[in-house]
């Protein structure tokens, strides 16, 4: 009969000790994030990586509780994974790269047939930069994909898988995309897109390029 309220003590001192090991770790974290902001250093990338992801939503709900833009965890997020994994992606050969555009990127007026195989079947119409992208990586032998959705990466990649793939996307689906990617061992890049929204969106092409084509 005694044993009952003894149980909820202990619950209760377990979920204090538990509450105390989250705000330790989330003021450790942002002690990080903000080295990395203000210094523009990434310090310990693998230990950092590993708290932004356990703490991920914790942390967003701080930056806007905070008036701060929470794009900036997702950011950090991607330049450490490029920093982490960006070696083994200059390392592969080029003709096992392969380039997903997210589908935001085409034009309103894009005529391009959608499939969940291939994605949009860009017909390099010329009314957004995929066209005259694509035609580049045509010459190249590289493939490129517009992606439907997020998980259209991953049946691509049952498809090619000794692939190394060069994302481009906006902060949270890059983000994800990544993180689901680097479980797989799979060598990636990221390039933010620098107009986001859901229609008609933006990226730098000759950093895409830039980056497509470096071989270290
Ligand atoms: S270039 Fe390709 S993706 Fe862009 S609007 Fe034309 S067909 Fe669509």
């Amino acid at each position: 009969m005694n044993d009952l309220p003894n149980f909820f003590a202990v619950l209760g001192v377990i979920f204090v000790i538990a509450v105390i090991v989250l705000i330790i770790l989330i003021i450790i974290t942002s002690i990080l994030l903000y080295t990395i902001i203000k210094k523009k250093k990434i310090i310990r990338p693998r230990t950092t990586l590993f708290l932004v992801d356990t703490l991920y939503f914790p942390l967003k709900r701080l930056f806007v509780s905070l008036n701060l833009d929470e794009s900036v965890v997702d950011q950090i997020e991607i330049n450490i994974r490029n920093k982490i994994l960006g070696e083994e992606y200059f390392s592969s050969n080029l003709k096992n790269r392969i380039v997903v555009f997210p589908y935001c990127l085409r034009s309103t007026e894009c005529k391009a047939k959608v499939s969940p195989e291939v994605g949009v079947n860009c017909i390099k119409c010329g009314k957004c930069k995929i066209g005259e992208f694509k035609e580049i990586c045509d010459q190249n032998s590289i493939k490129v994909f517009v992606a439907p959705g997020g998980s259209f990466v991953k049946r691509v990649l049952k498809k090619h898988p000794a692939s190394s793939v060069l994302l481009v996307a906006c902060h949270v689906e890059l983000n994800e995309m990544m993180r689901i990617l680097s479980t797989k061992k799979i060598p990636e890049y990221g390039v933010l897109l620098t107009k986001t929204g859901c229609i008609e969106t933006d990226v730098d092409m000759d950093l895409v390029k830039e980056i497509l084509f470096e071989v270290r």
